[in-house]
């Protein structure tokens, strides 16, 4: 709620609401419990405990060994670590091997390399986002330090197969990393069955707060730190431990270990419905994705003939909160590159709408939303001349 008004929160790909559990063990740890963990005297000292209580929940979480995780800032942090890393631990190969619809996290730091004089090959996708693996099987090679795919999209949901890619990597003396900030949490890990070398992950975004992620190092990888400074996580990533905020991740990483199967059953169902609904009630609609490997809280629809930006302000009357691909790139609407990597037909490509559940989410929200759009739809499209030139060719 946003003063009186309802808010209808179905962008949680964007940011979470942070668990009220969570919220509440974090308090203490701000203005009564504020030493520093790496202090000497109890009163800062004794709070390493509470850190590495937080770095065992987190570790339970993805299934991996407490020692195997860093603590970070963000997810953004966490991939320019590990692939910092690599390029540095594996001097002699110059080429990273990512996705077309990898995070700006990702795609910028590539583009950044290039300027460094690495080179980066992107993987493309088909319509349906799915991944390149014939070209994925040729490119990796004993040139390439790391392979970095995504473990699910931010976009479309979409799930890379990301073992399968590890075991290319691998077979070619390459590191695998993969960005799981969208996956940690709608999808259960179990690290320490999986040849992952390295994967990222944002507590924001699995209802812990803002400000902090983590980064899986797996046993045995060589790592160097991307934070330079004090000896704090094992001289691996300098700066004074955020103990709230490790308190706070580590019971929402708890949350979401109980939560799995209410992911796939409870939330899988309220985007099922909406998703089956809004597009039984209004006509062009485009699903975007891969509907057998998606995660279960995200559905992307295009309303095709109209544009993303004012759809979502119309929504806003209501409070409803959701996202479109789109960029404002010097004055007009791109769609996304995500969009654009598909192949998603321009009409299509500007009407893209991402909905994103969570535990939070009600069929109450979903009911509301399935009330208000086919009005908002109708109402856009009858001042579109995009539409009227559509209706004007299938009435010929
Ligand atoms: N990777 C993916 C797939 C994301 O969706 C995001 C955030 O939207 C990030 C990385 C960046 O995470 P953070 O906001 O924690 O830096």
């Amino acid at each position: 709620m946003i003063g009186e008004e309802r808010v209808i929160y179905l962008d949680n790909n964007a940011t979470t609401r942070t668990a009220p559990e969570a919220v509440q063990a974090m308090l203490p740890y701000f203005s009564e419990y504020y030493g520093n963990a790496s202090s000497i005297h109890k009163f800062g000292g004794r709070l390493a405990k509470v850190v590495e209580e937080g770095r065992a929940k987190v570790a339970a979480f993805l299934g991996a060994d407490p020692s195997e995780i860093i603590f970070t800032s963000c997810g953004t942090e966490s991939d320019n670590a590990a692939i910092l890393s690599s390029l540095d631990v594996c001097p002699k190969r110059r080429k990273i091997v990512i996705s077309t619809v990898e995070h700006p996290a990702i795609l910028n730091l590539g583009k950044d390399l290039e300027r460094r004089g690495y080179t980066v090959v992107r993987i493309p996708v088909d319509n349906f986002g799915r991944l390149d693996m014939e070209r994925a099987r040729e490119t990796i090679d004993e040139n390439t330090a790391v392979v970095s795919v995504m473990w699910a999209n931010n976009e479309t949901g979409n799930l890379y197969p990301v073992e399968e890619l590890a075991e290319l990597a691998h077979r070619a003396g390459a590191l695998f990393h993969t960005d799981a900030v969208q996956a940690a949490g709608k999808v259960p890990f179990k690290l320490r069955d999986m040849e992952i070398d390295m994967l990222s992950v944002s507590g924001h975004k699995f209802h812990a707060p803002k400000g902090i992620g983590a980064l899986y190092v797996r046993r045995g990888v060589r790592f160097r730190p991307f934070v330079v400074g004090g000896h704090q996580e094992r001289g691996r990533r300098a700066g004074t431990e955020n103990v709230p905020y490790i308190v706070g991740m580590g019971v929402a990483a708890e949350l979401a270990l109980a939560s799995f199967d209410k992911e796939n059953t409870y939330v899988r169902k309220l985007r099922d419905d909406l998703q089956a609904r809004l597009t039984a009630a209004i006509p062009n609609v485009r699903v975007n994705g891969d509907q057998e490997h998606r995660l279960p809280n995200t559905t992307n629809l295009s309303f095709e003939y109209i544009e993303g930006e004012s759809i979502l302000m119309h929504m806003d009357i209501y409070g409803i909160c959701a996202s479109s691909g789109s960029a404002c790139t010097t004055g007009s609407l791109e769609p996304s590159h995500v969009m654009r990597a598909m192949g998603v037909p321009y009409t299509a490509a500007h009407g893209a709408i991402r909905f994103s559940f969570s535990r939070y989410n009600t069929q109450e929200d979903v009911d509301a939303v399935v009330d208000v759009m086919p009005g908002i739809i109708s109402k856009i499209r009858a001042i579109s001349p995009y539409w009227a030139d559509f209706v004007a060719k299938n009435k010929q």
